[in-house]
């Protein structure tokens, strides 16, 4: 998922660049509002300070909304209430005051691209991932070849954080917090069960491949028979 980050603030920018990279996402920076409307390589969310050194963010993100209707989540100091309503009415999705977290923000850029799914998808049905799994969240259901799996409650949890960035390198620490519990700081044996459990269900239809000394990184299976 590519992500355009606009912000003047460097400290700020490098950690949330770097925190989004870490969690897979591709980041494009930019400080000034003029750079952020003259954008040309694609990108699926923005991530837009209202605060820059050229323009106000709200016309910036006003801008943004006249021409599309990619997800906006505005970032902001400004604790003024009437920033955040102005903001939403103007087309943002979504609001972060700072100071926020990186998984913050990367929480709420999932629930907006969730959100905006519909839009471009014209049936909003459950998730298919390959030509053998699909999962529907709203059900909480997880099918293979169209039979029912049925799994534990965290091996849902854990299935369905995996599944939101294939590919991605997750660490146990990530997964841990993400899943189980959000101040983990104990033994992730149980992580390793819950892994084997959906590696066995699932097998064929995703890999989980265990990267030494960080974490997990789950795989679609590709199409066998591609006729
Ligand atoms: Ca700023």
């Amino acid at each position: 998922m590519r992500v355009l980050l606009v912000e003047d603030d460097e400290p700020v920018a490098e950690s949330l660049r770097r925190g989004l990279l870490r969690y897979g996402f591709e980041v494009a920076w930019v400080t000034t509002g003029e750079a952020a409307l003259g954008h040309e390589e694609p990108y699926d969310v923005v991530l837009l300070d209202l605060g820059l050194p050229d323009t106000d963010g709200l016309d910036v993100c006003k801008a943004l909304r006249e021409r599309g209707n990619v997800p906006i989540i505005v970032i902001s100091a400004r604790s003024d209430e009437t920033d955040r309503v102005v903001g939403l009415e103007l087309g943002a999705d979504d609001y972060v005051s700072k100071p926020f977290g990186v998984r913050e923000v990367i929480a709420r850029i999932r629930a907006v691209m969730r959100r905006a799914q519909p839009r471009t998808e014209a049936a909003a049905g459950p998730d298919r991932y390959g030509s053998r799994l699909t999962i529907d969240r709203k059900a909480a259901r997880v099918r293979l070849d169209g039979a029912e799996v049925a799994l534990a409650p965290k091996e849902y949890d854990l299935l369905s954080f995996l599944t939101e960035e294939p590919g991605a390198l997750m660490s146990r620490e990530q997964i841990m917090e993400a899943v189980w519990d959000a101040n983990w700081f104990g033994p992730t044996k149980t992580l390793d069960v819950h892994v084997a459990a959906l590696r066995r269900k699932l097998a064929g239809a995703i890999t989980i491949e265990a990267v030494r000394g960080v974490g997990f990184r789950l795989e679609i299976a590709r199409d066998s028979s591609a006729s």
